[in-house]
């Protein structure tokens, strides 16, 4: 098992709002650090890039919400704060969902957006664009270690693209059209996808439970 980070107290008062997020991506740090703000919670963030030898976690999860709390557990144990996980994906209804948890490795290799974007477009080849629904979908997680976790999901409606669109975000937002927009997601501000995105609604829908349960 995991031993906890040597600069980790476990149940230091001075420590209650500290909040680790599990991940090393600096762009989910801002977009969490600027939804709390808003959200009037005062807590410090930190990434799991200041903590030497935390644990890649394997995300075997079957669901988003696993993979979440795999992420935000580890994160928690390793570091004796409270943390914070997100896991999210696309799900295409003529793929029956898929390729939900397997979105960053869709095509094989970990990562490859552009192998994984041109693999979804050649598997809906003959799909009309009635039946190219989908949705983006974002699990997060919030763990007080020895005492709560919690789960909340956000989701983005909205449909395929036959071609990549835009040039902004990563992954496949070059062939998400949200029900909401005639852009692709690729061709919305950041600000703007931020507002109606699932990752956006996630971390939303968790500032008030991380407040409750930091407050609690
Ligand atoms: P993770 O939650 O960072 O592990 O992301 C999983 C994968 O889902 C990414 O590698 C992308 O392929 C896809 N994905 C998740 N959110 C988005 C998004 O907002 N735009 C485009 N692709 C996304």
């Amino acid at each position: 098992m995991t031993q906890p980070h040597p600069g980790a107290r476990q149940g230091d008062p001075g420590k209650a709002r500290r909040i680790v997020l599990a991940t090393r991506n600096t762009g989910k740090l801002t977009e969490l650090h600027r939804i709390l703000s808003a959200s009037g919670i005062e807590v410090t963030l930190a990434s799991l890039d200041e903590f030497p030898g935390a644990p890649e976690v394997a995300e075997t999860g079957r669901t988003f919400a696993d993979n979440a709390l795999l992420k935000a557990r580890s994160a928690a144990r390793f570091t004796g704060l409270a943390a914070v996980a997100d896991d999210s994906g696309l799900c295409v209804d003529a793929l029956n969902g898929m390729p939900g948890v397997l979105s960053a490795r869709w095509a094989g290799g970990h990562g490859d957006d552009q192998a994984n974007l041109d693999l979804v477009l050649a598997q809906l080849a003959d799909v009309a664009p009635p039946d190219r629904g989908a949705h983006f979908a974002c699990a997060a997680a919030f763990v007080l270690p020895g005492a709560a976790e919690r789960v909340v999901e956000g989701h983005l409606d909205g449909r395929l693209a036959l071609a990549p669109r835009g040039t902004n975000g990563f992954g496949y937002d070059p062939i998400f059209l949200p029900d909401s927009s005639e852009l692709s997601t690729a061709e919305m501000e950041p600000a703007a996808k931020d507002a109606i995105s699932h990752r956006g609604r996630a971390l939303r829908a968790l500032a008030p439970v991380i407040a409750e349960l930091l407050d609690g």
